[in-house]
């Protein structure tokens, strides 16, 4: 089969990978706009999860992400005016740029084709084509009558960072300013470099002039709010070199279908996943590792294609409900920046919702140690009520 993946992601990368792996037949061809090497982003966090299946998947491959990933314990949360505290958990990062070598390398090996600096405006002609050219995917928008794409923009504004600060572990900081508070989340991928990104509503990102600085302005302003964190190092924004600035509101992708024909959606071009939780990378993989299972089968097209669909939006289903809860839980930061250190610590670490913080939090509010006022704010009359009974029962129990 001619294959084409238009985009040169992590996703497209991997699934020439595989492909090329089941049935070496195949004339498989990535183009990717940008020239080699050149990428956006800095350092992505992953865990054991995407590793086993990267395993069970591709050995060599695998084995080389292993020895180039950086290995990280336990999540640190700083915020100013409080205790610093611990939360349990590891889990591994690695460059964006060190990513793609890897599996472009792996790809060319098992004789893949891939031309850079070919920036696609139509779709190509082959049997299968890959539409894996990221959140603003062109091949989508061509077609978005049959994929119907829809865009939610997230409220808060955030921007992705590198420094040569290189942090013990990931670090969760959170600063109060003069127009709000501003938090960031960091975490080294190599020796020598770590990820910074960093995020406000848009009343503190207009109160701290950021809508009025460039690139450069802006990073120095965002070293200097966070210089306690930073070891007198710099942070460096990429869109600061073409005189821009990386500022940008959160896109949550998602398409009512994500095949159109002999065209097929995959990785962020088919949905994206808020970076507060760390999955999109993760997320973009296994896409590729359902939708080589598909084609491998053999079957017609339409019904290999429909699988692949069926099979990643059900197994998706629960992160992306995560990563909502999570991305509209620092939304409200402000609302609890003010708790005590441990709780603060507490309801960040279940933001995703996984555990009903919100148990917790009346907890604490019929010890009198909450105010109820903030309580009733954050949970709906409803819940509220359904939520007193239960305390009611319990407390009438001991
Ligand atoms: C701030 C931030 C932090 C993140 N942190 C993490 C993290 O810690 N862990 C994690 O798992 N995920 C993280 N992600 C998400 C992750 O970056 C994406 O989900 C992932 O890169 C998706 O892979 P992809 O291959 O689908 O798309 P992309 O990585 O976007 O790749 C698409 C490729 O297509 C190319 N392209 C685009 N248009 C064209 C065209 N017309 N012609 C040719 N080529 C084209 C692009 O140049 C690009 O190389 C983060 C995202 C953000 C924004």
């Amino acid at each position: 089969m001619r294959i084409t993946c238009v985009g040169g992601g992590p996703a497209g990368l991997y699934f020439a990978v595989l492909a090329k792996l089941a049935d070496p037949a195949h004339e498989i061809t990535v183009l990717e706009r940008n020239p080699q090497g050149v990428t956006y982003g800095w350092g992505v966090v992953f865990w054991d999860d995407l590793l086993d299946d990267l395993f069970e998947y591709d050995p060599v491959s695998a084995g080389r992400i292993w020895d180039a990933a950086y290995k990280w314990d336990e999540y640190e949360v700083r915020a100013s005016g409080k205790a610093v505290t611990h939360l349990a958990g590891y889990g591994f990062s690695l460059g964006r740029h060190r990513l793609l070598d890897i599996l472009s390398a792996r790809a060319r090996e098992l004789g893949v084709r891939i031309e850079y600096q070919d920036e696609v405006d139509e779709v190509p002609d082959a049997d299968l084509v890959v539409a894996c050219d990221g959140a603003a995917s062109k091949i989508r928008e061509l077609h978005a009558e049959h994929f119907g794409p829809e865009i939610d923009m997230g409220r808060n504004k955030y921007i992705w960072l590198g420094t040569p600060k290189v942090f013990d572990t990931f670090t969760f900081g959170f600063e109060r300013t003069e127009a709000g508070w501003i938090w960031f989340h960091a975490y080294p991928f190599d020796d020598e470099r770590s990820t910074f990104i960093v995020e406000c509503t848009p009343e503190t990102w207009q109160g701290l002039g950021f809508d009025r600085m460039d690139g450069e302005a802006g990073s120095a302003k965002l070293a200097e709010i966070f210089a306690s964190h930073l070891d007198a190092q710099p942070l460096f924004d990429h869109k600061a070199l073409s005189g821009g600035t990386g500022w940008l509101n959160f896109r949550r992708v998602t398409n009512r279908r994500w095949d159109a024909g002999h065209i097929v959606l995959m990785g962020d071009a088919a949905h994206t996943t808020h970076f507060a939780i760390g999955s999109g990378t993760k997320l973009a993989i296994q896409d590729a590792m359902a939708l080589a299972d598909a084609v491998a089968t053999g079957d017609d097209l339409p019904v290999a294609l429909e699988r692949y669909e069926h099979r990643r939006k059900t197994a998706m289903a629960p992160l992306q409900r995560a990563a909502l809860a999570s991305s509209r839980w620092f939304e409200q930061l402000p609302d609890c920046a003010d708790m005590p250190a441990n709780q603060f610590s507490y309801a960040l670490s279940n933001r995703r919702g996984e555990y009903p913080t919100w148990r917790y939090v009346l907890h604490l509010s019929t010890q009198r140690r909450l105010p109820r006022a903030l309580l009733r704010k954050a949970l709906s009359a409803r819940r509220w009520n359904r939520a007193r009974r239960r305390v009611l029962v319990v407390n009438a129990g001991h």
